[in-house]
Protein backbone atom coordinates (compact mmCIF):
# COMPACT_ATOMS: atom_id res chain seq x y z
CA UNK A 1 0.00 0.00 0.00
CA UNK A 2 1.19 3.59 -0.95
CA UNK A 3 2.11 6.01 2.62
CA UNK A 4 0.04 8.75 3.15
CA UNK A 5 0.79 11.50 0.99
CA UNK A 6 1.84 14.79 2.80
CA UNK A 7 2.50 17.27 0.01
CA UNK A 8 0.39 18.00 -3.58
CA UNK A 9 1.60 19.94 -5.97
CA UNK A 10 -0.90 21.46 -8.76
CA UNK A 11 0.04 22.04 -12.05
CA UNK A 12 -1.93 24.06 -14.45
CA UNK A 13 -1.40 23.11 -17.88
CA UNK A 14 -2.53 24.93 -21.03
CA UNK A 15 -0.19 24.14 -24.49
CA UNK A 16 3.19 23.65 -22.22
CA UNK A 17 4.19 21.14 -24.25
CA UNK A 18 7.40 23.05 -24.48
CA UNK A 19 8.12 23.70 -20.33
CA UNK A 20 6.28 20.33 -19.22
CA UNK A 21 9.50 18.50 -18.91
CA UNK A 22 11.59 20.81 -17.51
CA UNK A 23 9.18 21.64 -14.76
CA UNK A 24 8.31 18.26 -13.91
CA UNK A 25 12.37 17.55 -13.52
CA UNK A 26 12.81 20.77 -11.39
CA UNK A 27 9.78 19.86 -9.61
CA UNK A 28 10.56 16.31 -8.50
CA UNK A 29 14.30 17.08 -7.66
CA UNK A 30 13.07 20.02 -4.82
CA UNK A 31 9.98 17.18 -3.77
CA UNK A 32 12.35 14.16 -3.24
CA UNK A 33 14.66 16.16 -1.65
CA UNK A 34 12.33 16.70 1.06
CA UNK A 35 11.93 13.12 1.95
CA UNK A 36 8.21 12.63 2.55
CA UNK A 37 5.41 11.29 0.43
CA UNK A 38 4.31 13.96 -2.11
CA UNK A 39 2.23 13.93 -5.62
CA UNK A 40 2.48 15.78 -8.67
CA UNK A 41 -1.35 16.77 -9.96
CA UNK A 42 -0.86 17.85 -13.02
CA UNK A 43 -4.18 18.97 -14.72
CA UNK A 44 -4.27 19.40 -18.64
CA UNK A 45 -6.93 22.30 -19.00
CA UNK A 46 -7.62 21.24 -22.68
CA UNK A 47 -4.21 21.61 -24.79
CA UNK A 48 -4.24 21.25 -28.20
CA UNK A 49 -0.53 20.02 -28.64
CA UNK A 50 1.46 17.49 -26.99
CA UNK A 51 1.04 19.05 -23.53
CA UNK A 52 -1.23 15.57 -22.84
CA UNK A 53 0.81 12.98 -25.07
CA UNK A 54 3.86 14.11 -22.61
CA UNK A 55 2.21 14.20 -19.17
CA UNK A 56 0.64 10.61 -19.63
CA UNK A 57 4.49 9.80 -20.62
CA UNK A 58 5.58 11.11 -16.93
CA UNK A 59 2.88 9.51 -15.32
CA UNK A 60 3.92 5.94 -16.83
CA UNK A 61 7.18 5.92 -15.54
CA UNK A 62 6.36 7.92 -12.07
CA UNK A 63 2.90 6.45 -10.30
CA UNK A 64 4.05 10.57 -7.83
CA UNK A 65 2.43 11.88 -10.84
CA UNK A 66 -1.17 12.33 -11.63
CA UNK A 67 -2.82 13.74 -14.58
CA UNK A 68 -6.24 15.13 -15.11
CA UNK A 69 -7.16 15.80 -18.57
CA UNK A 70 -10.28 18.15 -19.02
CA UNK A 71 -12.61 17.55 -21.74
CA UNK A 72 -11.64 21.16 -23.15
CA UNK A 73 -10.01 24.30 -22.27
CA UNK A 74 -11.88 25.56 -18.48
CA UNK A 75 -9.28 28.32 -17.94
CA UNK A 76 -6.51 28.89 -15.26
CA UNK A 77 -8.85 29.26 -12.07
CA UNK A 78 -10.86 26.08 -12.93
CA UNK A 79 -7.98 24.23 -13.76
CA UNK A 80 -6.49 24.95 -10.14
CA UNK A 81 -10.03 24.60 -8.62
CA UNK A 82 -10.02 21.11 -10.41
CA UNK A 83 -6.40 20.45 -9.03
CA UNK A 84 -7.02 20.93 -5.93
CA UNK A 85 -10.16 18.75 -5.20
CA UNK A 86 -8.56 15.79 -6.39
CA UNK A 87 -5.07 16.75 -4.59
CA UNK A 88 -4.85 14.57 -1.52
CA UNK A 89 -1.87 15.62 0.54
CA UNK A 90 -2.04 17.80 4.24
CA UNK A 91 -0.44 20.77 2.66
CA UNK A 92 -1.30 22.06 -1.12
CA UNK A 93 0.67 23.64 -3.04
CA UNK A 94 0.07 25.74 -6.47
CA UNK A 95 2.72 26.49 -8.96
CA UNK A 96 2.39 27.30 -12.76
CA UNK A 97 3.73 24.98 -15.17
CA UNK A 98 6.19 27.95 -16.96
CA UNK A 99 8.80 28.06 -14.09
CA UNK A 100 8.47 31.78 -13.10
CA UNK A 101 7.21 30.33 -9.80
CA UNK A 102 10.46 28.72 -8.86
CA UNK A 103 9.83 25.31 -7.62
CA UNK A 104 12.97 25.77 -5.09
CA UNK A 105 10.38 28.21 -2.87
CA UNK A 106 8.35 25.08 -1.90
CA UNK A 107 10.68 24.15 0.84
CA UNK A 108 10.22 27.58 2.67
CA UNK A 109 6.59 27.70 2.21
CA UNK A 110 6.19 24.29 3.86
CA UNK A 111 8.48 26.24 6.81
CA UNK A 112 6.29 28.79 7.19
CA UNK A 113 3.55 25.72 7.25
CA UNK A 114 5.22 24.16 9.60
CA UNK A 115 5.47 26.94 11.99
CA UNK A 116 1.40 26.62 12.07
CA UNK A 117 0.16 28.67 9.17
CA UNK A 118 -2.83 27.49 6.95
CA UNK A 119 -2.06 29.84 3.97
CA UNK A 120 1.64 30.07 2.82
CA UNK A 121 1.50 32.46 -0.50
CA UNK A 122 3.97 33.88 -2.19
CA UNK A 123 4.64 37.33 -2.95
CA UNK A 124 6.42 38.84 -5.97
CA UNK A 125 9.42 41.52 -5.08
CA UNK A 126 10.57 41.50 -8.33
CA UNK A 127 8.78 40.34 -12.16
CA UNK A 128 11.67 39.18 -14.60
CA UNK A 129 11.65 38.92 -18.36
CA UNK A 130 7.54 40.29 -18.72
CA UNK A 131 6.37 43.14 -20.74
CA UNK A 132 5.97 46.27 -19.77
CA UNK A 133 2.33 46.37 -20.48
CA UNK A 134 2.09 43.28 -18.28
CA UNK A 135 3.91 44.46 -15.24
CA UNK A 136 2.23 48.06 -15.14
CA UNK A 137 -1.67 46.15 -15.83
CA UNK A 138 -0.92 43.66 -12.90
CA UNK A 139 0.23 46.27 -10.37
CA UNK A 140 -2.67 48.73 -11.31
CA UNK A 141 -5.33 45.77 -11.30
CA UNK A 142 -3.57 44.63 -8.11
CA UNK A 143 -3.97 48.35 -6.58
CA UNK A 144 -7.64 48.60 -7.92
CA UNK A 145 -9.12 45.59 -6.79
CA UNK A 146 -7.70 46.23 -3.21
CA UNK A 147 -9.45 49.86 -3.40
CA UNK A 148 -12.35 48.19 -4.44
CA UNK A 149 -13.43 45.27 -2.37
CA UNK A 150 -13.82 44.87 1.75
CA UNK A 151 -11.88 41.48 1.46
CA UNK A 152 -8.03 41.73 2.57
CA UNK A 153 -6.72 40.39 -0.98
CA UNK A 154 -3.18 40.85 -0.98
CA UNK A 155 -1.49 42.91 -3.09
CA UNK A 156 1.24 41.39 -5.84
CA UNK A 157 0.25 37.96 -5.02
CA UNK A 158 -0.39 35.07 -8.02
CA UNK A 159 -1.81 31.76 -7.38
CA UNK A 160 1.14 30.06 -6.36
CA UNK A 161 0.70 29.19 -2.58
CA UNK A 162 0.94 26.63 0.01
CA UNK A 163 -2.94 25.68 1.65
CA UNK A 164 -3.53 23.69 5.07
CA UNK A 165 -5.63 20.95 4.11
CA UNK A 166 -8.85 22.67 5.91
CA UNK A 167 -8.33 25.54 3.94
CA UNK A 168 -8.55 23.21 0.72
CA UNK A 169 -11.70 21.36 2.40
CA UNK A 170 -13.06 24.43 3.34
CA UNK A 171 -12.68 25.58 -0.23
CA UNK A 172 -13.93 22.77 -2.07
CA UNK A 173 -17.29 24.04 -0.52
CA UNK A 174 -17.29 26.91 -2.81
CA UNK A 175 -18.78 26.33 -5.67
CA UNK A 176 -19.03 29.70 -7.60
CA UNK A 177 -18.34 29.95 -11.10
CA UNK A 178 -15.78 32.80 -12.95
CA UNK A 179 -13.85 32.22 -9.92
CA UNK A 180 -10.78 34.25 -8.69
CA UNK A 181 -9.17 31.76 -6.48
CA UNK A 182 -7.12 34.26 -4.64
CA UNK A 183 -9.96 35.98 -3.44
CA UNK A 184 -11.68 33.26 -2.42
CA UNK A 185 -9.16 31.69 -0.17
CA UNK A 186 -8.48 35.20 1.54
CA UNK A 187 -12.38 35.44 1.71
CA UNK A 188 -12.10 32.09 3.65
CA UNK A 189 -10.17 33.69 6.55
CA UNK A 190 -7.24 31.51 8.43
CA UNK A 191 -3.86 32.76 8.81
CA UNK A 192 -1.73 33.02 6.62
CA UNK A 193 2.21 34.81 5.78
CA UNK A 194 3.81 35.84 2.54
CA UNK A 195 6.86 34.01 1.19
CA UNK A 196 8.60 36.77 -0.80
CA UNK A 197 10.07 35.77 -4.40
CA UNK A 198 11.48 36.99 -7.95
CA UNK A 199 9.23 36.34 -10.36
CA UNK A 200 11.32 34.36 -13.14
CA UNK A 201 10.96 34.71 -17.03
CA UNK A 202 9.20 32.27 -18.22
CA UNK A 203 11.41 29.06 -19.12
CA UNK A 204 9.89 28.82 -22.78
CA UNK A 205 6.64 29.61 -24.98
CA UNK A 206 4.66 32.08 -24.80
CA UNK A 207 1.90 33.51 -21.78
CA UNK A 208 -1.22 31.88 -22.09
CA UNK A 209 -2.65 34.94 -21.06
CA UNK A 210 -3.47 36.91 -23.76
CA UNK A 211 -5.33 40.53 -23.25
CA UNK A 212 -8.87 38.72 -23.37
CA UNK A 213 -8.28 36.60 -20.79
CA UNK A 214 -6.66 39.03 -18.67
CA UNK A 215 -9.67 41.07 -18.79
CA UNK A 216 -11.56 38.40 -18.43
CA UNK A 217 -9.98 37.28 -15.17
CA UNK A 218 -9.39 40.93 -14.32
CA UNK A 219 -13.33 41.30 -14.12
CA UNK A 220 -14.20 37.90 -12.65
CA UNK A 221 -12.13 39.10 -9.88
CA UNK A 222 -13.35 42.57 -9.20
CA UNK A 223 -16.98 41.77 -10.25
CA UNK A 224 -17.28 38.79 -7.78
CA UNK A 225 -15.99 40.84 -4.93
CA UNK A 226 -16.99 44.13 -4.98
CA UNK A 227 -20.40 45.88 -5.84
CA UNK A 228 -19.08 49.34 -6.30
CA UNK A 229 -19.35 49.04 -10.19
CA UNK A 230 -22.82 48.80 -10.08
CA UNK A 231 -22.60 51.81 -7.11
CA UNK A 232 -21.11 54.02 -9.18
CA UNK A 233 -23.48 53.94 -11.72
CA UNK A 234 -26.12 55.54 -9.17
CA UNK A 235 -23.72 57.93 -8.31
CA UNK A 236 -23.28 59.01 -11.50
CA UNK A 237 -26.78 59.61 -12.32
CA UNK A 238 -27.04 61.42 -9.49
CA UNK A 239 -24.41 63.58 -9.92
CA UNK A 240 -25.56 64.22 -13.28
CA UNK A 241 -29.65 64.92 -11.93
CA UNK A 242 -28.21 67.09 -9.61
CA UNK A 243 -26.32 69.01 -12.14
CA UNK A 244 -28.80 69.19 -14.62
CA UNK A 245 -31.41 70.62 -12.12
CA UNK A 246 -29.07 73.36 -11.61
CA UNK A 247 -28.51 74.22 -15.08
CA UNK A 248 -32.14 74.43 -15.74
CA UNK A 249 -32.63 76.80 -12.38
CA UNK A 250 -29.70 78.95 -14.23
CA UNK A 251 -31.26 79.37 -17.60
CA UNK A 252 -34.67 80.06 -15.98
CA UNK A 253 -33.10 82.59 -13.99
CA UNK A 254 -31.14 84.04 -17.05
CA UNK A 255 -34.43 83.86 -19.24
CA UNK A 256 -36.33 86.38 -16.43
CA UNK A 257 -33.39 88.79 -16.84
CA UNK A 258 -33.66 89.08 -20.07
CA UNK A 259 -30.11 88.00 -20.71
CA UNK A 260 -30.15 84.96 -22.37
CA UNK A 261 -30.99 86.33 -26.20
CA UNK A 262 -29.95 83.71 -28.25
CA UNK A 263 -30.11 79.48 -28.42
CA UNK A 264 -27.79 77.31 -26.87
CA UNK A 265 -25.08 75.73 -29.91
CA UNK A 266 -25.34 72.39 -31.57
CA UNK A 267 -22.31 71.52 -30.63
CA UNK A 268 -22.75 71.55 -26.50
CA UNK A 269 -26.41 69.65 -27.65
CA UNK A 270 -24.82 66.35 -29.74
CA UNK A 271 -21.78 66.25 -27.13
CA UNK A 272 -24.27 66.08 -24.14
CA UNK A 273 -26.03 63.78 -25.66
CA UNK A 274 -23.49 61.52 -27.23
CA UNK A 275 -22.00 61.93 -23.46
CA UNK A 276 -24.78 60.53 -21.41
CA UNK A 277 -25.50 57.51 -24.44
CA UNK A 278 -22.13 56.34 -23.86
CA UNK A 279 -22.58 56.44 -20.19
CA UNK A 280 -26.07 54.82 -20.13
CA UNK A 281 -24.38 52.04 -22.34
CA UNK A 282 -21.91 51.86 -20.06
CA UNK A 283 -23.81 51.29 -17.43
CA UNK A 284 -25.77 48.54 -19.19
CA UNK A 285 -22.73 46.54 -19.49
CA UNK A 286 -21.59 46.98 -16.02
CA UNK A 287 -25.10 45.72 -15.19
CA UNK A 288 -25.26 43.26 -18.15
CA UNK A 289 -21.60 41.31 -16.44
CA UNK A 290 -22.83 40.86 -13.08
CA UNK A 291 -26.48 39.81 -14.68
CA UNK A 292 -24.63 37.19 -16.96
CA UNK A 293 -22.41 36.02 -13.82
CA UNK A 294 -25.47 35.89 -11.70
CA UNK A 295 -27.25 33.30 -14.92
CA UNK A 296 -24.10 31.34 -14.91
CA UNK A 297 -24.71 30.47 -11.51
CA UNK A 298 -28.36 29.87 -12.13
CA UNK A 299 -27.88 27.25 -14.58
CA UNK A 300 -25.73 25.24 -11.81
CA UNK A 301 -23.69 23.48 -14.52
CA UNK A 302 -20.00 21.58 -13.40
CA UNK A 303 -17.36 23.79 -12.90
CA UNK A 304 -15.38 21.80 -15.44
CA UNK A 305 -15.43 18.06 -17.48
CA UNK A 306 -12.84 15.87 -16.78
CA UNK A 307 -12.07 13.63 -20.09
CA UNK A 308 -9.36 11.42 -18.32
CA UNK A 309 -8.19 10.30 -15.58
CA UNK A 310 -4.61 9.10 -15.17
CA UNK A 311 -2.79 7.47 -11.74
CA UNK A 312 -6.34 8.51 -10.18
CA UNK A 313 -7.71 5.42 -7.74
CA UNK A 314 -11.46 4.67 -8.45
CA UNK A 315 -13.05 5.53 -5.39
CA UNK A 316 -11.06 9.10 -5.80
CA UNK A 317 -12.67 10.38 -8.95
CA UNK A 318 -15.79 11.35 -7.57
CA UNK A 319 -14.98 14.60 -5.46
CA UNK A 320 -17.49 17.66 -6.61
N1 LIG B 1 -3.10 28.06 -17.93
C1 LIG B 1 -4.17 27.18 -17.92
N2 LIG B 1 -5.27 27.47 -18.67
C2 LIG B 1 -5.36 28.62 -19.42
C3 LIG B 1 -4.27 29.53 -19.38
C4 LIG B 1 -3.16 29.23 -18.62
O1 LIG B 1 -4.13 26.14 -17.27
O2 LIG B 1 -6.39 28.81 -20.07
C5 LIG B 1 -1.90 27.73 -17.11
C6 LIG B 1 -0.57 27.79 -17.85
O3 LIG B 1 -0.28 26.58 -18.49
C7 LIG B 1 0.40 28.11 -16.72
C8 LIG B 1 -0.42 28.96 -15.78
O4 LIG B 1 -1.79 28.70 -16.10
O5 LIG B 1 0.83 26.95 -16.03
C9 LIG B 1 -0.13 30.44 -15.91
O6 LIG B 1 -0.20 30.83 -17.26
P1 LIG B 1 0.87 31.78 -17.94
O7 LIG B 1 2.22 31.45 -17.43
O8 LIG B 1 0.70 31.70 -19.42
O9 LIG B 1 0.40 33.19 -17.41
P2 LIG B 1 1.33 34.45 -17.04
O10 LIG B 1 2.40 33.94 -16.15
O11 LIG B 1 1.86 34.97 -18.33
O12 LIG B 1 0.40 35.39 -16.37
MG1 LIG C 1 3.65 32.48 -16.57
Amino acid sequence: MKSKVIFSVVVPLYNEEEVIKESYKRLKSVMDGLNEPYELVFVNDGSRDKTALLAKEICANDSNVKLINFARNFGHQTAITAGMDYASGDAVVVIDADLQDPPEVIPEMIKKWREGYDVVYGQRVKRKGETFFKKITAKIFYRVLRRLTEVDIPVDTGDFRLIDRKVCNALKKVGERNRYIRGIISWLGFKSAPVEFVREKRFAGETKYPLKKMLKFASDAIMSFSYKPLKMATYFGVFVSVASFIYLIVMIILKLCGAMTTVPGWTSTIVITLFLNGIILLVLGIVGEYIGRIYDEAKGRPLYVIGEFVNIDEDQKDVR
